[in-house]
């Protein structure tokens, strides 16, 4: 029985678990996030990012991600074992010591939402303005509540040089339609985020360039070919970058600050409070929607090739009745 091992980010484990809704195993191996069987594989997502894929076809199922995956590793028999404590996957190539430097980072928000944009900012922090951000609360937006995310957002986006890129959901559900991956939509947003940091600190230049890793470097050069302009000069790729610099944690703030505002936005257009995430809460809100003002709005508030769209009609025609 062959088998495939992908290591993946969060938000792509919860794309998995929401694509596969419908196969998805009641129970869970220990250490597990969710198991899922469908015809010919079964796929197991685990809390340590390493998704296993097992089963007849499995090279097939696998290849459905392997853009969003961040490594490929050819599984061994024993692989998973030491599963729990391979959190560092694709650190790789991060100079040591590049939290003491000046850095442009960059990271992105929105991904896994239902409702709303994709939000991009890469933010430059001089070394010198470390003391500062600590004081202004900087860290990993993770642990931030939205209500700490806007204080800091309003102070820290004066004082460091940052893009924002919004992909819309209109243009979203576009692109998507017309056959482009979210991984590639990311890398051209980070690209372009981080050429306009540049332009605008010229002509100084950052140190590095780091990059909240979503995808295999290779992989994210390679969706970015072709571009007029490229960021390719000290460009780095980690996962868990908002721990590695202050850069990136700044980032992830000013992208989640530009994420809540458009939900704002979105909630005012709505006439009631948009739900994040993309659990029960999320269909509900989109049936209400479909309910007030016809499926065709929808296209302007969500992503609509998530599963939630399906279960959201289902729960409109429902109440209908
Ligand atoms: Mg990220």
């Amino acid at each position: 029985m062959g088998q495939v091992v992908l290591n993946c980010g969060k938000n792509t484990i919860n794309e998995m678990k929401n694509f596969y809704e419908k196969q998805l195993l009641g129970k869970n191996p220990p250490g597990s996030v969710f198991s899922a069987k469908i015809s010919g594989c079964t796929i197991t997502a685990y809390q340590s990012g390493k998704v296993l894929f097992q089963g007849n076809t499995c090279e097939k199922e696998a290849e459905r991600w392997k853009d969003s995956a961040l490594r490929v590793t050819p599984a061994k028999s024993g692989a998973l074992k030491s599963s729990s404590k391979s959190t560092s996957a694709a650190k790789g190539d991060v100079p040591a010591g590049i939290g003491q430097l000046s850095v442009i980072g960059s990271d992105e928000v929105g991904t896994g939402d239902f409702f709303g944009p994709i939000t991009v900012v890469a933010a430059y922090v001089k070394k010198e303005q470390f003391p500062l951000l600590k004081e202004l609360g900087v860290r990993d937006s993770k642990d931030l509540n939205d209500e700490k995310i806007i204080e800091i957002a309003k102070v820290i986006k004066d004082v460091v040089p940052f893009s924002l890129m919004t992909l819309k959901n209109e243009k979203y559900n576009q692109v998507q339609r017309a056959g482009m991956s979210q991984g590639k939509m990311k890398a051209l947003l980070h690209n372009q985020a981080i050429l306009n940091v540049l332009k605008k600190i010229a002509p100084e230049k950052p140190d590095a360039i780091l990059i909240d890793q979503f995808v295999q470097s290779t992989t994210y050069f390679q969706h970015i070919k072709g571009q007029k302009e490229i960021a390719r000069e000290n460009v780095y790729f980690s996962t868990k970058a908002e721990g590695i610099h202050l850069s990136v944690a700044a980032a992830s703030i000013l992208a989640r600050y530009a994420f809540i505002q458009y939900i704002d936005k979105l909630s005012e257009a709505a006439g009631f409070s948009i739900p994040k995430g993309a659990g029960s809460q999320v269909d509900a809100a989109a049936a209400k929607l479909i309910l007030n003002k016809g499926r065709e709005s929808l296209g302007s508030f969500v992503k609509l090739h998530f599963a939630n769209t399906d279960k959201a009609m289902a729960i409109a025609q429902k109440k209908r009745k």
